[in-house]
């Protein structure tokens, strides 16, 4: 079975220390969403969550936001800055294929930064270092550059890693800049570094599904989902599945819903590619880091081996 890159596609995380902008950027991305676009995008739409969430009168809140640019869907991944629990950012970081580092134009890297883009680095990601707030009058780009430089020097980050592409911005006023006396007014240079920084995630188009449960998330409409990156085949509404526990039982599981990510929310689809990030819902038993796969060819992924937790933010 032939490897491949699912070219539609970008899986990113973003990392940042708390109140560098996390949110302002993911904000701003989707409020320019779809604004750069080729041409439309069909999607195999159900329903949207916004729909039910009228109808039931209910909130369903995801943690991955999706924004679309030229026809290429990007899936950000949120990343927990702190104290690390049961390797909550090393799942994160298996589903994405590069991360956006956000730094404050003026304060520079701090703990968080740094505990983080450790743990991203050592994933061997490759990462696009955003120097956010560049708007602030005591902002002072490039000296943070060289602190961000020295610190990916201190964690051992490798020549490729190092040869890190920079955008300055202003998530709070909407633009993106390759150089500071750039004057561009869009996010465009950002979403233009994102689709020609990060590779396509790397998958198996053909083949049985098989997919690895990174996260879950819940709600109170259809409760658990099981969160992951598509790593192989297809898969169905309606579908028996297998749930290959981490002992390599198997049990046999329907996908009651599946969806897909959109702006804020999860958008109920019919089927869903290799290198997607999905959510099924329907598999009460499900733990993370069990395998997801074709009830026919059950086939187990590695499980991601996580360090003892870390409790504190040198
Ligand atoms: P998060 O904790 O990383 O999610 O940070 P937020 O997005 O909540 O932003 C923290 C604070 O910084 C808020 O008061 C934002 O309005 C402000 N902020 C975010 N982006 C910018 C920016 O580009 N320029 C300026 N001046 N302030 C910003």
């Amino acid at each position: 079975m032939k490897v491949s890159h699912n070219q539609n596609i970008r899986n990113v995380a973003i990392i940042a220390h708390v109140d560098h902008g996390k949110t302002t950027l993911v904000d701003c991305l989707l409020r320019q969403s779809g604004i750069f676009r080729d041409n439309e995008v069909v999607q195999e739409r159900v329903m949207d969550s916004n729909d039910l969430e009228r109808e039931r009168g209910i909130t369903i809140l995801a943690k991955n936001t999706a924004v679309t640019y030229k026809n290429i869907k990007i899936n950000i991944v949120d990343t927990p800055g702190h104290a690390d629990f049961g390797g909550e950012v090393e799942r994160a970081l298996s589903m994405v294929d590069g991360v956006l580092l956000v730094v404050d134009a003026f304060e520079g890297p701090m703990p968080q930064t740094k505990f983080v883009l450790r743990k991203a680095l050592e994933a061997n990601l490759h990462p696009i270092v955003v120097v956010n707030k560049a708007d602030r009058a005591d902002a002072r780009p490039h000296e943070v550059i060289d602190e961000v430089f020295d610190l990916f020097l201190e964690l051992g980050a490798s020549d490729e890693q190092l040869d890190f592409p920079i955008i300055y911005a202003s998530a709070r006023e909407g633009w993106a800049r390759k150089e500071i006396e750039d004057t561009n007014t869009n996010m465009e240079p950002l979403f233009e570094a994102i689709i020609n920084h990060i590779q396509p995630p790397a998958c198996i188009q053909d083949g049985p599904f098989q997919m690895l449960v990174a996260n879950l998330e819940y709600d109170n409409y259809l409760g658990k989902y099981a969160v992951g990156r598509i790593k192989r085949g297809i898969i169905s509404q309606g579908e028996n599945i297998a749930v290959i526990k981490h002992d390599g039982t198997v049990e046999k599981g329907k996908v009651a819903k599946l969806f897909i990510y959109s702006g804020l929310k999860r958008i109920e689809v019919t089927r869903a590619e290799a290198g997607d990030i999905i959510a099924v819902a329907g598999l009460t038993e499900v733990n993370i880091g069990e395998t997801l796969a074709d009830a026919n060819h059950p086939e187990q992924l590695p499980v991601i081996t996580v360090d003892e937790p870390t409790l504190t933010m040198t």
